[in-house]
């Protein structure tokens, strides 16, 4: 995920409906949690093992495209989501990243009742960020980062989600197909904040961020893939962590953002998802809204003041220190529940 320059002036660039300018402070709380109905109780989710795969992934070592520990997290994710019982396909594709960097990425597409007309997708991306170009401390400025939080914990959260599917007896299966969808080199992109010392290569030639996501929307796999929504997860795994209600997503899918901040205050996670509205970032919903898969992003924003992100985005910080399973135990059963609610 990005910086708030670059993609303000993408958003901008691409037409999109703004609605705040980037001097203004956030709106605050526009939003009510709405009385529910009677809800269909999801079955639960299990934090400890989130949070095991989310060390799994850390313990290969940053996940950085071209290198080993890359290549072994993918073919993990994969046999863990076969094991699990889903119908797996891989998307290999070759991207140049902003520094000139020839990537070999690769997309894991995962299917959960395949054969369900009605589908939601869960997606999130897999790849370490190549650089600490946030970090504060000098000494580790631009060095290699774990990315407990930013990659491992969603890409965690999904795992579990589809291992908790994959156990349900038929009798016990959701009313719709889900999809597992993880988007490799999402966090290889031009900073314009922290790296305006560097040439990016890609300017005028499109983003540099979300390449696994921009390759997946012009190359759809399932070939014409459609979902009724998507829920994106990014940075869902640090302690005290909080979701705010993202602008891109309330202009695409306000509805589904409104039902899964509804479900969060009926399981008892206000105090993570936030009813208060913050402006549009850029991050791969850009690519699957555009799509056609109307789409939320569930990211971690800090609950107040004019940050984007959190403190430890794109640092050293981001490891399993900060990693906290409550927190992916308030998304991962909210995402849940929204599923077995359809
Ligand atoms: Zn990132």
């Amino acid at each position: 995920m990005k910086n708030f320059l670059p993609r303000l002036a993408l958003l901008a660039a691409a037409t999109f409906l703004l609605t705040a300018c980037p001097s203004e402070k956030p709106a605050e709380n526009t939003s009510q949690p709405s009385a529910s109905a009677d809800q269909v109780k999801a079955p639960a989710f299990n934090a400890d093992s989130a949070y095991a795969y989310t060390a799994k992934q850390v313990a290969f070592g940053p996940r950085v495209p071209n290198k080993p520990a890359h290549v072994a997290c993918g073919n993990y994710l994969v046999a863990k989501l076969k094991q699990f019982g889903l119908s797996v396909r891989e998307q290999p594709f070759q991207a140049m990243t902003f520094d000139g960097t020839q990537i070999q990425g690769r997309n894991i597409i995962a299917q959960y009742q395949p054969q369900a007309a009605r589908r939601v997708a869960i997606f999130a991306h897999w790849d370490t960020r190549p650089f600490a170009d946030n970090e504060q401390d000098k000494a580790k400025l631009n060095k290699p980062m774990d990315g407990a939080s930013d990659g491992a914990s969603a890409a965690a959260v999904a795992l579990e989600i589809a291992r908790t599917l994959g156990l349900q007896p038929e009798k016990m299966a959701p009313n719709v197909g889900v999809d597992v969808i993880l988007f490799d080199a999402e966090d290889w992109g031009y900073d314009t904040g922290t790296q305006s010392n560097l040439k990016n290569q890609l300017e005028g030639s499109g983003d540099s961020w979300c390449l696994g996501s921009q390759y997946w929307a012009k190359n759809k796999v399932p070939a014409n893939y459609k979902a009724e929504y998507g829920i994106l997860l990014d940075m869902v795994g640090a302690k005290d962590g909080h979701f705010t209600r993202e602008g891109t997503s309330l202009q695409n899918a306000r509805s589904v953002v409104d039902k899964i901040w509804n479900t969060a205050a009926q399981l008892g996670y206000s105090n993570y998802f936030l009813f208060k509205d913050t402006d549009p970032i850029l991050d791969d919903h850009v690519y699957t809204n555009q799509a056609g898969v109307p789409t939320v992003d569930i990211y971690d924003h800090p609950p107040y003041g004019t940050e984007f992100f959190p403190a430890y985005h794109h640092a050293t910080s981001d490891n399993m220190s900060i990693i906290d399973p409550k927190t992916m135990k308030a998304v991962g059963q909210t995402v849940l529940q929204v599923i077995y609610n359809e």
